[in-house]
């Protein structure tokens, strides 16, 4: 309480912008949010409010705190009558979307492994469990399909080539369609994939593959038509993939392509090459037969694919030739080739489960969209030991959403925020911002540096949230021609250019697309940059959250060796910084966390206060002053017009204990 009230006097020190004061005080706060969150998940209590936030530490085991006596605990009450829960905000959520008829949204962020998805299967389940009391049949259907479709694009989403903790799918929005009952008639997926670079030896992949090393063992590609694929070892897994797709209408010979494309990526990350000509550094396909299998799997001609594995088309001096791979180059051709083809796969996975749960296939003969819960499951701002592409993009669709956060959430108050848009246009900007500039770079075939590219910006942007070492040549923690560093709303990071024009334009497997693409699409138009395609999907991602009434989860990993009990400090607390909470703070000490009509208000509390108990005649306003005196919480309250405004939590858990005696 008395740092609280340290913190709070200093707070001045952030409104007048002294860099110092507010440091410390972001610090402080930090680390009472950490003790706040220790102390709770010391005690089981894996959920803490911060703010108008509900943070979720991976308990890494199971918690009975979902079954049917705590969804009865949580439903239809506010949010801060029971003690902290995600039902308690999916239940918020879901009332609003409800009684106000107004599309609402869950953004849940996290680190990979910190909880994302099982939180939002647990959003899912729960609005599950409150809706369709009527028990209509036809619901009960759109419930189940929504539910197997989370099930078949887990299998998918996990059963790929990467380990799961560098996953390249790093988020996913699911919208869930009501009527005007409040009864789920359908659902749309959108998935967010980042070309990323596929980590891990071979035998990680097969281990996450549960796949044998033997190609022979893969009966069901050398026997094309069996659809059985026993190589799968988690049996009751497989059924139950097996089982989903049968539920979501995937014809027999779809789920018998899908494994076969797994099969092609993992044949293609088995791929190996060696070197025929040392002093060129050129490379060839070491097995013929696996050669074979895949281009039989991919329905292309072994020589043509093993020339797209080897080699590209250039253009030289206005001459089309062909420049032989080197060794490093096949390598990383191969992974993003298999990255490239599972990708599409997924996104054809998506696109058909979207059709099976379009609300105008659900049956319920509702017409129109309805109201609508999205429930978006994002990786949080990452800060690694050397940061890429990826990670710049990730920052970027954080400060987004940050920006959102901010924008939506605290339209009235004044108070001086890190101003997130001065990051979004550095980034985003047509023609002057990074990816602008990026996507020129990556227009000069050939020809511009990922250094040259650091040139560029060096000398087009102009922001003081934006350096490098010929900026600041004092700092030697960014090394020359190669590092930049970005004030982002977390903090400071620092990302190397290395790779940033091969990621963005793909070039090195442009030849291996049109081999497949020819086959399947015909196009000869230029495609978009990954680092554009992916500012234009935040983009409407943005669009489409900022239309709705927002709420969030942030989800920490208390460790990094998945014990539950092993609370490592220094990694929450470096979570605790990136999640946002921070800002989230800020808009709580100037705003407030809970308000309630006069009339709800004292119907609850009335019972606590002599004056009021049993019967008061006044005016309610009169009637709820009087409550909040009785308690002694004058300094945390304020009265609107319709509405009593309560600062602080402990303030409504001391309302609620005193309520508790009485009853
Ligand atoms: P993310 O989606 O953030 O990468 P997951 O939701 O897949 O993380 O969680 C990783 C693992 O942690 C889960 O497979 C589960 O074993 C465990 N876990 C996460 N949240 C919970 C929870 N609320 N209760 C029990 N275990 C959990
Ligand atoms: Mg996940």
């Amino acid at each position: 309480m008395q740092i609280g009230t340290l913190c709070n006097s200093m707070q001045i020190g952030i409104l007048c912008n002294s860099m110092q004061i507010g440091t410390l005080c972001n610090s402080i706060q930090i680390a009472i949010d950490c003790i706040l969150i220790y102390s709770r998940y010391e005690k089981n209590r894996i959920y803490t409010y911060i703010g108008e936030v509900v943070v979720s530490v991976n308990p890494y085991k199971t918690v009975d705190i979902y079954n049917q006596t705590y969804v009865d605990h949580y439903k239809g009450r506010e949010i801060y009558e029971r003690p902290p829960h995600i039902f308690a905000l999916a239940d918020s959520a879901y009332k609003t979307m409800k009684r106000k008829s107004r599309d609402t949204c869950i953004v849940i962020s996290g680190e990979s492994g910190s909880g994302k998805t099982e939180a939002s299967k647990i959003i899912m389940r729960y609005i599950s469990a409150v809706t369709n009391v009527s028990g209509r049949k036809e619901v009960e259907r759109v419930k189940d399909v929504l539910i197997k479709s989370n099930v078949i694009l887990e299998a998918f989403g996990n059963a790929k080539t990467n380990r799961n903790d560098n996953s390249s799918r790093f988020g996913k929005y699911m919208d869930i369609n009501f009527d005007f009952k409040g009864d789920p008639i359908g659902g749309h997926i959108n998935n967010y994939l980042l070309e990323k670079l596929l980590s891990g030896s071979p035998d990680q992949k097969l281990e996450e593959m549960k796949l044998s090393r033997n190609p022979d063992e893969y009966h069901f590609i050398r026997q094309g038509g069996s659809p059985k694929c026993s190589t799968i070892n988690d049996q009751s897994d497989y059924k139950a993939v097996m089982g989903a797709m049968k539920t979501l209408n995937f014809a027999f010979k779809h789920a018998e392509t899908l494994w076969k494309i797994v099969a092609a990526v993992l044949h293609m990350g088995n791929m190996e090459y060696d070197t025929v000509d040392e002093v060129h550094d050129t490379v060839g396909v070491r097995d013929a037969h696996s050669l074979k299998n895949l281009a039989g799997l991919l329905s292309v001609g072994p020589e043509d694919l093993k020339k797209a594995l080897t080699s590209r088309v250039i253009a030289a001096g206005g001459n089309i030739v062909n420049k032989e791979f080197t060794k490093s180059e096949a390598f990383y051709a191969r992974d993003a080739f298999a990255k490239a083809i599972y990708d599409r796969m997924f996104s054809w996975i998506v696109t058909r489960i979207n059709e099976v749960i379009d609300p105008k296939e659900s049956g319920t003969g509702y017409i129109g969209k309805g109201t609508v819960i999205g429930v978006l499951d994002i990786y949080g701002f990452e800060i690694f030991e050397n940061n890429s592409f990826e990670q710049l993009c990730i920052n970027y669709c954080n400060e987004k959403l940050q920006q959102l956060f901010i924008e939506l959430g605290i339209a009235w108050v004044h108070v001086e925020y890190f101003n997130n848009k001065i990051i979004c246009d550095l980034i985003e900007q047509p023609h002057k911002g990074i990816l602008a500039i990026l996507d020129e770079a990556c227009l000069n075939v050939g020809k511009v540096t990922d250094e040259m590219f650091l040139t560029a910006m060096t000398q087009k942007l102009k922001s003081d949230r934006f350096t490098c070492r010929a900026l600041s040549p004092a700092d030697k923690t960014l090394e020359h021609n190669r590092d930049f560093r970005i004030r982002h709303y977390a903090g400071d990071v620092s990302y190397s250019v290395v790779g940033f024009i091969d990621k963005n334009k793909d070039t090195l497997f442009q030849d291996l697309k049109r081999l497949l693409y020819n086959r399947y699409i015909h196009t000869t138009k230029r495609p978009l940059t990954a680092g554009t395609n992916f500012k234009n999907s935040i983009v409407a991602l943005v669009d489409h959250l900022a239309t709705k009434e927002p709420h969030y989860v942030r989800c920490v990993k208390p460790n990094d060796i998945k014990s539950p009990s092993n609370f490592d400090e220094v990694r929450v607390k470096h979570q605790v910084m990136y999640l946002g909470l921070l800002e989230n703070v800020r808009v709580r000490r100037a705003g407030f966390v809970y308000r309630a009509k006069y009339s709800r208000f004292l119907d609850r509390y009335k019972l606590i206060c002599k004056s009021t108990w049993p019967n008061f005649h006044g005016n309610q306003v009169d009637g709820v002053k009087l409550i909040i005196k009785s308690q002694g919480f004058e300094k945390d309250v304020a009265y609107g017009k319709s509405k009593i405004f309560i600062r602080s939590p402990q303030t409504l858990f001391s309302l609620e204990e005193a309520r508790d005696k009485y009853i």
